[in-house]
């Protein structure tokens, strides 16, 4: 069982800057006072009781940190320590200085597919090991997948984000519920059991994306993003993929597939010729092809609005909820101390998406 500090952890750190906010709270700047190192403090809300209905039960926190304990790898974040007060679990990891892997890409004037997949190969990697140690991360998305430093020569890709990842024990049967449309397997919309082969879903839901800047399966609403996802109601519309080379799109196609025995695994997608060519002509047709960018800028432009909406909404929700428990007195006092478990959106799917809803046999 994952063991938890009861120290207070302002005592060993000092809590810097806002970095970033989840669902169930904060991400911080702190440097830790002994050494003067910066690490990122995770604050995660706890439910206060049986009944609440908000903020995160222990177990799942427990989960994630026993997860990030089994893994030790260049390119996942990695967990430092773990704290533990009455209303929250603190999480110190590494801190991830170099901002999202999308937003870095949006910023170029023009990319290669070989520079592309040079950050493809690294998140691969990353998830080869969490596989091959019966991990599945479960909520793989552009948000997730974050840049040491996006100074460095060839910055280091971090997968972040474990609150929805599962460890399998042998022969067990999961199902969850959890994840973000856009980029959800088929089988978790069916509530089908499930495998590390829903990541290799979103891999290939995320190539798509960053070659061409179009979403493959975005519909008007979530409900129709999800209709789409069941149909494999999908495309590649010659007018943005014109600079893709057949092996991408053939990488694509290998993931994207419904049956989830037959979907390429990292293992294989590292030896796709797309990722691994095997001669001369290969690499020239990589090199030659480049990302759709101005058609991913627009991507990434939209996608940024929608978080910055979803973050003032989730306020709005909460300056109201404060409001409700001045007006109704202490029987909503739960309310005020989980701000951060909002809804993203008043769009239901997504709501039924949220994450943390599984079971295991
Ligand atoms: P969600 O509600 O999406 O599941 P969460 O509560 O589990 O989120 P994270 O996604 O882990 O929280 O982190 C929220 C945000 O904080 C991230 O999108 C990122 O911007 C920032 N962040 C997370 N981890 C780090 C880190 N190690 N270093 C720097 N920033 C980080």
């Amino acid at each position: 069982m994952a063991v938890f500090k009861l120290d207070n952890v302002e005592d060993l750190y000092e809590i810097g800057n806002i970095l970033g906010s989840g669902h169930f709270g904060q991400v911080r700047e702190v440097r830790e006072r002994a050494t003067g190192v910066l690490w990122a403090g995770k604050f995660l809300k706890l439910k206060k009781g049986a009944g609440s209905r908000l903020g995160l039960e222990r177990k799942s926190v427990e989960k994630e940190v026993e997860i990030l304990q089994s893994l030790q790898h260049q390119n996942i974040m990695a967990l430092k320590d773990v704290f533990e007060s009455r209303a929250e679990v603190v999480l110190i990891v590494e801190l991830i200085k170099g901002g999202e892997l999308f937003d870095f890409i949006a910023e170029k004037e023009n990319l290669t597919e070989t520079e592309a997949i040079e950050f493809m190969k690294q998140i691969l990697e990353g998830v080869s090991y969490m596989h091959l140690k019966n991990v599945a991360h479960f909520d793989l998305k552009p948000e997730n997948i974050m840049l040491l430093d996006k100074l460095a020569p060839n910055p280091d890709i971090k997968i972040i984000d474990f609150g929805m990842a599962h460890h399998f024990n042998q022969g067990e049967e999961y199902k969850s519920l959890g994840g973000t449309p856009q980029y959800i397997a088929p089988e978790i919309i069916n509530y089908e059991p499930l495998s590390t082969a829903a990541d290799m879903w979103s891999i290939g839901v995320i190539t798509y994306i960053l070659l061409s800047g179009l979403s493959p399966f975005q519909g008007e609403t979530d409900e129709e993003t999800l209709r789409n996802i069941v149909a494999m109601n999908y495309e590649f519309e010659p007018s943005y993929f014109s600079q893709t080379t057949n092996m991408a799109k053939d990488f694509i196609q290998k993931l994207l597939v419904k049956e989830q025995s037959e979907r390429m695994t990292a293992e294989e997608c590292l030896v796709h010729p797309w990722i691994k060519p095997l001669n001369r002509t290969q690499i020239a047709k990589r090199n030659r092809s480049s990302i759709n960018m101005k058609n991913f800028k627009k991507f990434n432009a939209r996608r940024k609005w929608k978080m910055s909406f979803n973050m003032v909404s989730a306020c709005n929700r909460f300056c109201r909820l404060q409001l409700l428990c001045k007006a109704h007195g202490p029987e909503q006092q739960e309310l005020r101390d989980c701000e951060s478990d909002q809804e993203d959106t008043g769009t239901k799917p997504a709501s039924l998406l949220r994450r943390r809803l599984s079971s295991s046999s």
